[in-house]
């Protein structure tokens, strides 16, 4: 998909007041604009009128284009975040559940029911968090203002044909606030390309069939490559003495009997099968890291957002589904990432310590972040704002003498 965690509280309001006064006079103005391009959309008159005509701009999207996140989160607080004891217990829950449907699914398009429950995990913790924004109305308001105004032209369109195919309920029809919606978080463009209609209902409806859903998640996966029975890549030890800045890279392939030849690993010790096929080596956090030989199919993870962290969760979280096991290299850090549940245990304690955490639901926003700040200033470290384990171990202290 496109760019779109970042955090709602992100909005740099003031820098958006001025905008405000011209966006309510321009903006019936560009959805005639619209009007007048609906027919070369195939949009019939009454789709346009039911669904576009009285919209207000949402003008917070644009402040989300166009943020920067000045806050870099280092890929330990990401994976620790995304792939917790919480989501793989959840996700095998999931997958004994849905067991009959991702059988089905593995037999049509060849993608293993971990790998697909994985995808959804981290795309809506399962179906618990789609969104909240009207798509329409997200859409609308990218597509007249702000820096990508075609490309967000033809999504909005596209979401307004899934409406007139009677594909999802209007109502329904929300998301992220770049347009992404539905369990799998797809685009109305990605929707069209590849969403199916599994439970043969006749509609493709990725909000409120979780079969339909799966399946277009799959689908996705073998379009853009997938191999059936092949895995993923695995994490690899590097010999003594190893070029690996000279050497990584995920496009940088070469066949695995020539990384076997160069003396590498499986983490766990045993032997790569020396091959023809292309892998490249991913070090996520530099040479002192955990190493990654990733194989065709990471390349398709890959697709699905173009971010290699967002790759390796998926990833690692479709192997911890398998019964895998943690990474066996730690990461370079004496400061470790916090799982969901610390993460709302650091809310929790920093708001019975009196600071102003916000709500406690692991998702450490700024509201938090700026209570971090406050507890790590009283304490005399650098307020940095970034919540680990040492953070934790602290407010528990402070908590306990308190
Ligand atoms: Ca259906």
């Amino acid at each position: 998909m496109i760019p779109r965690r970042f955090p709602a509280w992100s909005l740099l309001c003031a820098a958006l007041l001025p905008f405000h006064a011209d966006a309510q006079e321009s903006f019936p103005r560009c959805l005639e604009e619209l009007r007048g391009m609906a027919a070369t959309h195939d949009i019939a008159p009454p789709t346009f009128e039911q669904h576009v005509a009285r919209l207000e701009p949402d003008m917070a999207v644009i402040g989300l284009l166009d943020y920067q996140p000045e806050f870099h989160t280092p890929i330990w607080d990401y994976l620790a975040g995304l792939v917790d004891d919480e989501r793989v217990a959840d996700g095998r829950a999931m997958a004994v559940q849905w067991a009959g449907t991702l059988q089905d699914i593995e037999a049509r398009y060849g993608v293993d029911p971990a790998t697909v429950v994985a995808v959804w995990g981290v795309e809506s913790n399962f179906g618990r968090n789609f969104g909240k924004r009207p798509l329409l109305v997200s859409l609308a308001t990218l597509s007249c203002f702000g820096r990508r105004q075609d490309y967000f032209r033809g999504e909005f369109f596209t979401a307004l044909k899934i409406l007139e195919d009677g594909h999802v309920a209007p109502e329904r029809l929300a998301g992220s606030w770049a347009g992404a919606f539905g369990h799998t978080q797809f685009m109305p463009s990605t929707f069209r390309r590849v969403a199916v209609d599994f439970d043969g209902d006749g509609r493709r409806d990725l909000i409120d069939s979780i079969p339909d859903a799966l399946a277009s998640t799959a689908n996705f996966l073998r379009e853009a490559g997938w191999q059936t029975g092949r895995p993923w890549g695995f994490e690899v030890a590097l010999p003594p003495d190893f070029d690996a800045a000279g050497l990584a890279g995920r496009r940088n392939k070469r066949p695995l009997s020539e990384w076997v030849a160069l003396g590498v690993r499986r983490a766990d010790g045993s032997a790569i099968e020396p091959g023809a096929e292309a892998a490249g080596l991913l070090l996520p956090a530099g040479e002192q890291g955990p190493a990654f030989l990733v194989l065709r199919n990471f390349d398709a993870l890959y697709s699905y957002n173009a971010a290699e962290s967002y790759a390796l969760a998926i990833a690692h979280l479709s192997d911890r589904l398998r019964g895998g096991e943690p990474f066996r290299t730690s990461w370079p850090t004496d400061d470790p990432g916090l799982s969901r549940a610390e993460r709302r245990e650091v809310q929790t304690l920093l708001s019975q310590l009196g600071y102003d955490a916000g709500e406690a639901d692991g998702a450490l926003g700024a509201r938090s972040r700026a209570a971090v700040q406050q507890f790590q200033r009283g304490q005399g470290l650098d307020p940095d704002g970034r919540a680990g384990r040492r953070v934790l171990e602290l407010l528990r202290k402070a908590y306990a003498e308190r």
